[in-house]
């Protein structure tokens, strides 16, 4: 069966059907010209917006509709959880091509509606219309957050230090295996390819963070360790040294780089998609946060280098030499 046979209405029924997982600030969801919602009393509202297109950032032999609608609202998760806010409300788009079986679909809404109800998150309407060629999913997310909350890429200062809220480098191998069609032989591969196709956006981490004292900047990890801290250095005009014997790098990176040859400082620094967070605490803090980070969710905070005034971003090697870190290009050290 195609969209078609059944119509946008027809597939409007077909889908809404658990959207709703947090009814009591809903007015009116899927069903009428607009959704209607109530937003907590003196927070301000997030709201963010990622679009998904066919051949640009998935493949459809790649992956499953599950996967993909999984990952496409995780990825507008994790920015909210950059900001330290809680997800509310989601508004899901898609264009949808001709041949595009409706099964596929249902499997789509599938992920995103296992993902929602796991943070709490309402699918509160969105649009569905045709495409000439490929497969087009937008989705946009609210969030809400006190206001003297908000963790900004512009708030570090020189002196901090720089966390991450778990390990960089997986989703890019798992990326490695799926393009290169390697099969996961391994329990160790297998974690890879699931932490590329369902990533695991850090909410509940982002709202520790937030009410934590000294905690002063704050991304998520999309495009990759050097990239994204870039972001935070350009905007707080600040620099950066991190330690490459400080970086949490996972068992399963560990064994798929000695297996293929690969170096897995350099995954951790230049591998994307993680969606962990990435951020500074004023140094006389940084301990005190990681305790009560590993108290509160069983893993460390990990504590990866400092902010520094003087511009640019340098690490410091397993040899004790530095080397300055570009961002995307960090390859060529
Ligand atoms: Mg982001």
């Amino acid at each position: 069966m195609k969209l078609k046979d059944i119509g946008e209405f027809g597939f409007i029924d077909r889908i809404g059907e658990g959207c709703l997982v947090r009814r009591r600030d809903v007015v009116q969801a899927i069903g009428d010209d607009a959704a209607a919602f109530r937003t907590p009393d003196g927070e301000v509202t997030l709201l963010t917006a990622d679009m998904l297109v066919e051949r640009v950032h998935f493949l459809l032999n790649k992956t499953t509709g599950f996967q993909l609608g999984y990952k496409a609202l995780a990825v507008n998760l994790s920015d909210i959880a950059a900001m330290g806010g809680a997800a509310r409300e989601a508004f899901v788009s898609i264009a949808v091509p001709e041949d595009c079986p409706l099964e596929f679909l249902d499997d789509l809404y599938e992920g995103m509606r296992a993902l929602a109800e796991k943070y709490d998150v309402n699918i509160l309407g969105g649009d569905t219309t045709g495409s000439r060629a490929d497969l087009v999913i937008n989705i946009s997310v609210t969030g809400s957050i006190p206001e003297d909350q908000i963790l900004l890429r512009s708030g570090a200062r020189p002196g901090d230090s720089i966390f991450v809220t778990g390990c960089l480098g997986d989703s890019k191998a798992g990326l490695h295996l799926i393009l290169n069609d390697i099969e996961a032989d391994s329990p160790e591969l297998q974690a890879l390819i699931t932490a590329h196709n369902l990533p695991e956006p850090h909410l509940r981490e982002g709202r520790f963070l937030a009410r934590a004292d000294g905690v002063h900047a704050a991304i998520d990890v999309s495009d990759g360790l050097s990239s994204d801290l870039g972001h935070i250095l350009k905007r707080s005009g600040v620099g950066a040294r991190i330690y490459e014997e400080r970086l949490p790098i996972t068992d399963p990176l560990k064994h798929f780089c000695e297996r293929f040859g690969f170096n897995s400082a350099e995954y951790a620094v230049s591998g994307g998609e993680d969606y962990v967070l990435l951020g500074t605490v004023s140094s006389d803090r940084s301990k005190e946060t990681a305790r009560q980070f590993l108290s509160r969710f069983k893993r460390p905070l990990f504590l990866i280098g400092e902010i520094t005034e003087s511009k640019g971003m340098v690490m410091a090697r397993l040899n004790g030499q530095e080397e300055t870190i570009r961002p995307s290009s960090w390859e060529h050290f």
